[in-house]
Order: structure tokens, then sequence, then C-alpha cells
């Protein structure tokens, strides 16, 4: 893969004028460099992705639909509040691979991981256990140990991670198979990441999914790191649910509002145990507020409450650039991105605990280092802005929508004047 890239500067430069994906860097705001002035290079789009310039007017449109029409613009053409989420989930569904009606768009992941659990964790004496991924992200682990210890079962046997290999750090496929045929006749849920956060591993789902639901396991997918970021199938892969948050790799501002998906084959299981509301309630009769909650078929049958406009508006304008921009384009850039950067940066320097093989991996790229808060600081210094987590990983992102290739350049000779021999670190 990097036998065609070239270590100058000019290379970097061409490569950044040979991609047709380029323009989209000009619909970003950059956050400034408070020393210099000048755009920060920024590589934290899996923690915090930027903002469209798009996303203030989305947002300002509606405060003023607010303004002219009060409660009215419930109701009131074009984008009436009541139905804003019917113009959004077809462009969610693209990035996660689902039907529209498999969609919806709520609250935070966290929250809406509890909700699905509600339904789809149903332990039993003999099949209670959650099998998770290795060192998932922490949020997904209390979820996982408190809806164990909420059914009344013990967390620690409870929450089972599959395991890498002693002395690495990705799980291998077949181990993680391996370990799915072992435990599986006792799992009541798996609960896989999607990409997991740390080492950015994206995994092959398909096989696992397939194998958890021959063993009898109910499959939810936390696509947190995964969506925007890397092609998914949640329909086709045939997960029951899943979950994920907007404000990573889809762009859609701090604490923006969440997405989860429920399969089709689960549209009119209407017997599943869940907590209702009435935005749950099928829309046609809303707001006649009948005493009996008659749910609306899909994944609309999991709402609770009225939608957050002001979010969801940010999130419309993010949404407009990944379908111009299209996933299958986007993960080749970003393919490229990381390929290009493993190029620049050699085998001598600190060591990368992500997938080396593209397709193991999504944006991002991590690695070990003895004092990642430090490297972090003086990158930043230099106009980099990375991720460093305790104890011992420095994770960076790309997003294929604002980075290029000449600020993996700028990154690389940054980095290596620290970490080489006489460097900073
Ligand atoms: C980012 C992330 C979260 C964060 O949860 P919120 O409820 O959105 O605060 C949870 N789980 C995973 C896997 C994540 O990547």
């Amino acid at each position: 893969m990097s036998h065609d890239f070239h270590p100058d500067e000019a290379f970097a430069r061409n490569l950044d004028q040979a991609d047709e994906l380029a323009g989209f860097r000009e619909q970003f705001h950059f956050p400034v460099d408070p020393d210099t002035g000048k755009p920060q290079l920024y590589f934290c789009g899996h923690s915090l992705g930027l903002q469209p310039k798009a996303a203030r007017q989305a947002v300002l449109e509606e405060l003023d639909r607010w303004a002219a029409l009060g409660v009215a613009g419930h109701f009131t053409p074009p984008r009436p509040w009541a139905d804003y989420e019917a113009d959004l989930r077809p462009l969610v569904a693209e990035l996660v691979g689902a039907q529209p009606d498999e969609v919806a768009i709520a609250n935070g992941l966290t929250v809406n991981l509890h909700l699905l659990l509600a339904s789809f964790y149903r332990p039993t004496r003999e099949r209670f256990k959650i099998l998770m991924e290795a060192r998932p992200f922490s949020s997904d682990r209390y979820a996982a140990a408190s809806q164990a210890a909420f059914h009344g079962f013990d967390p620690r046997e409870a929450v089972v991670e599959m395991r890498p290999r002693p002395g690495e750090d990705l799980l291998r496929a077949e181990d993680m198979l391996e370990q799915l045929e072992r435990e599986g006749d006792a799992t009541a849920l798996a609960l896989l990441g999607a990409v997991n956060y740390a080492t950015g591993q994206l995994f092959d789902l398909a096989p696992l999914v397939e194998l958890a639901r021959a063993k009898g396991c109910v499959v939810c997918i936390d696509a947190a790191h995964a969506i925007g970021n890397a092609p998914l199938a949640l329909h086709d892969w045939n997960a029951d649910c899943a979950v994920w948050c907007h404000y990573k790799y889809v762009n859609a501002g701090p604490g923006a509002v969440g997405g989860f998906f429920v399969h089709a084959r689960h549209a009119q299981r209407f017997d599943l145990p869940r907590f209702a509301g009435w935005w749950g309630h099928r829309a046609d009769t809303r707001f006649r507020m009948p005493d009996d909650c008659e749910l609306a078929p899909g994944a609309a049958g999991w709402h609770l409450s009225n939608l957050p406009i002001l979010p969801m508006a940010a999130l419309r304008a993010s949404l407009a650039l990944f379908h111009q921009a299209g996933m299958a384009r986007l993960r080749a850039k970003s393919i490229r991105l990381t390929s290009y950067l493993l190029s620049l940066l050699g085998d001598d320097g600190p060591r990368l605990i992500s997938p080396r093989d593209p397709a193991g991996r999504g944006g991002q790229l991590s690695w070990r280092v003895a004092a990642p808060r430090q490297l972090a600081a003086h990158l930043q210094a230099r106009g980099v802005i990375v991720d460093a987590r305790e104890p011992d990983i420095l994770r960076l992102a790309v997003a294929p929508l604002y980075n290029g290739f000449h600020d993996l350049w700028q990154l690389a000779a940054a980095w290596r004047a620290l970490t080489s021999p006489n460097g900073a670190c």
C-alpha cells in the first residue's frame, strides 16, 4: 500500500489536488491556534467532529421558525417539527446500512442502549451473560454491568469480554468466533462494538452476528466509532438492534442527538417489553392522546419524547454533506489517508497498535507511547490536535471530509521531530 507514496511535500500537495473530495474541507470551521492565529490541524474527529459551516444556518432557520410561528411550527411546512425525522431517517439509514424505518433519531447513545436493552436483554438463569469486545468504551461496560445487576445477576459473572491473546492488542477474528462458540449457550446478548475506541480496530461483524444468532444470542451493535467512518450493513448483517452517536465522525456537534436501529424483523413485535412514551405512539393518532398506547411499527416504536429540533437541525446540515460525498468515496479516501500517514511515519517511532491491514481499521490510528499527554501537548504547541488516553495511548483520526494529505505531511513532520531519538518525547 505504501509503495506508491513519496515522502516529499510536493507529493502531499499533489494528492490533495487530485482528491475529488478536497472541496468539502471548505465547508467546515477549523479551530484556530491561540498563539499563531492559524487554523489548527485537527485529528480528533473520533471524539468531536468539526462544525459544518451549514450547521449554523440550519439551526438559525429553526430558531427563526420558532420566533415566527410559535407552536404552529410543529405542523407548518416545510419540515414541520412533528415530522422532522422524516428527511433525516433515510440519510442516517444510508450511513448505517439500514432501511429508513429501521432507524430513529433520539436521546444520547447510552440512553438508547438502555432503552433497547430493556427490550433485547432478557436474561434467564441459564442464559444471562453479555459478551463484549475487549476494552469496550467505559459507558458500554457500565451499561452492561448495570443491566445485569438490574436483572439480579452478578455483573462480574454476567459481563464477559472477548480477550486478545496475551501480549497482543487486537482481537483476532478466529479468536472472537471461538469465544463466541464457547460462551454462546450462556450468552443472552452479544454487545459488539463495530470499531473499538482505543485501538481503532474495525471488526468483521457479519460472521460474528451470524454465529451469535445461530447460538441463540440477541445481537446489539455499538456503532459509535463506525458511523461516518466505515460502511455498515446493520440490516444485512441481521443485527437485532444497534446504537450510535452523531458527534464523532458525523460532525453533528457536542452532545448531539443520537440514533438507534431495530431490525425490520422486529418492526411488528409489539409484544416485546419496552418503556413507552407518546412519541412511540402511531403518529396518525398520537395527538388524540388515547388512554392506551398503540405503538408505531419499526424503530419509531421505541421513541419516548418529542424531537429535539435544534440539535437535529445541526445533524441535518451534516448529513447533507455525507450524502453528497458518499460513504464509499469517503471510506476509500480514509484508507488512503491512514496508509499515507503510516508510510510517512515509518516503523522506527512509537508502536502502532491499530491494524496495519487497512480493511481491519477505520480512520483511527493509535500508538503506545510512554507519556501520551506530553506528546499530545507538544503536538498541540505545533498546532496539531490529537487525543491522549491515559496511561499509554495516543490516538488520532482522519476525517476524509475535512482532512487532507498535506495536513498529514505536516503532522508527520511535527511527530518525527518529537519522537526521534533527539526529540522531546
Ligand atoms: C462515544 C461513545 C459513547 C458515549 O456515550 P454517550 O451516551 O453518547 O455520552 C458510548 N459508547 C461508545 C462505544 C462510544 O464510542
